[in-house]
């Protein structure tokens, strides 16, 4: 196998890093630099700027306002975008329902919510997990009554990522709460977050962040027209989704970034009178580090490789791989993070108390963000499917356990 990029890949490469030198406005690349996450404004102004560019709807047919790049293609844009750092593009929007609308919405529903989301004119959030129904999703009971052209929605959601932010929520609805399997009354419901009986309440997170909610919903008519694909199939597009949404999860440019970042600041920081940078032990953990991150990169383009070869057709089981590894080394590479900042890897609320007091400043820019960065990573072995899931879906569609 040729794991070499073609000339043509390493001349997008320099295409794509030089659009985001010259286009990315300096003010959100210095609040990336230092760590902090993204404002919502941001993320909206970077997506318009890159769907302009026609660069947005990354896996989109053509046709629908994607740019035609093949698997490879996109795995560098997003891993050039990441180590900038530039914003993610909203996941929930271009990766998950994009891709869903393309394969089971109605033409309406193409032509109405896929421009719309390409250009973030609509901030989607993913409603699937409730209370009692996370790994064991098919557990869901929200449920959607059919009463004429409406659906009645009762029920409650959790853990939604940025509800708060968003404009519409995709759900899983149960339909059918008689149906023979469980996965069989299930349906995929559009619900517009503004309509009457839609509550959002926040989840503050360990990082002191509010990205987490709790979507409660009390007689929400929804109309039928919302619905996307047939109603009670809405598991195969649920599966669908999920496939999708394990592409790209390995942020690998993300931990490059972070391992990168550890170096810069490991110059400046002193340890025993001499720079960090010089310290043996601490070179042997970053050597470590680059090592695991190279292993990761080629591991990751073994999958697209033979993702490409085999028609691309529907995501390979061996992507588990790439999202427990990537998740281990985002959640290594943050920890290196905050024990070169040490004691200045402070949260940012004790610089915010500081300003509030008119004391200086403690602790330089570069360590505000450390450990609360480092404790919401925390999170990522469980988000997008456990880490422990994914090993069951290895042990039984890989090894065949
Ligand atoms: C930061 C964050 C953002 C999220 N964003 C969203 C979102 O936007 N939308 C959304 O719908 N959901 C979201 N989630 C929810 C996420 O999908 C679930 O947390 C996840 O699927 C796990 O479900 P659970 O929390 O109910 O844990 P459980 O399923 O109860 O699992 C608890 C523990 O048991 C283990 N476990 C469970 N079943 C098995 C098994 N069969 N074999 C081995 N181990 C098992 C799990 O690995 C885990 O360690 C988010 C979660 C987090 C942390």
């Amino acid at each position: 196998m040729d794991l070499r990029f073609t000339p043509e890949e390493v001349a997008f490469r320099e295409e794509v890093r030089s659009f985001i030198a010259e286009n990315l406005p300096p003010e959100i690349r210095e609040r990336g630099r230092l760590g902090y996450k993204p404002r919502k404004q941001d993320i909206i102004t970077w997506q318009r700027i890159l769907n302009a560019k026609g660069w947005a709807a990354l896996s989109w047919p053509k046709e629908w306002g994607g740019p035609g790049w093949t698997a490879i293609q996109r795995m560098i844009f997003l891993e050039e975008n990441l180590s900038a750092p530039a914003p993610e593009l909203l996941s929930f929007n271009i990766t998950m329902l994009g891709p869903v609308l393309v394969q089971f919405g109605t033409e309406a529903q193409k032509k109405h919510y896929l421009p719309r989301a390409a250009n973030l004119d609509d901030w989607w959030c993913q409603g699937f997990s409730e209370p009692g129904a996370g790994s064991d999703l098919a557990s869901l009971r929200t449920a959607a009554k059919r009463e004429g052209d409406h659906y009645i929605v009762n029920g409650q959601k959790i853990w939604t990522s940025t509800a708060h932010n968003a404009d519409w929520c995709f759900c899983l609805v149960r339909t059918n709460p008689n149906a023979a399997k469980r996965q069989e009354g299930i349906s995929f419901l559009l619900i517009d977050l503004k309509t009457p009986g839609v509550e959002v309440r926040p989840i503050i997170s360990i990082d002191g962040s509010h990205h987490l909610n709790e979507v409660f919903f009390t007689d929400v008519k929804v109309p039928v027209e919302n619905l996307v694909g047939e109603e009670n199939k809405g598991w195969s597009v649920a599966k669908y989704l999920l496939g999708n949404e394990r592409t790209g999860i390995a942020r690998l440019g993300t931990s490059k970034y972070a391992v990168r970042h550890a170096k810069e600041v490991a110059r400046e920081v002193r340890m025993n009178g001499k720079p960090l940078i010089e310290d043996r032990a601490f070179r042997v953990r970053v050597a470590q580090m680059e090592v695991d991150t190279k292993a990761l990169e080629i591991t990751q383009l073994r999958v697209v490789s033979a993702y490409v070869k085999s028609g691309g057709n529907k995501p390979d089981p061996i992507s588990s791989v790439l999202k427990i590894k990537g998740t281990e080394l985002l959640q290594n590479s943050s920890e290196l993070v905050m024990d070169v900042g040490g004691p200045q890897a402070m949260p940012v609320w004790q610089q915010e108390l500081a300003a509030l007091t008119n004391e200086p400043d403690i602790g330089p820019d570069w360590g505000a963000q450390m450990a609360p960065a480092y404790l919401m990573l925390r999170a990522a072995s469980i988000y997008g499917g456990t880490n422990e899931i994914q090993k069951n879906i290895l042990n039984k569609a890989v090894l065949g356990l």
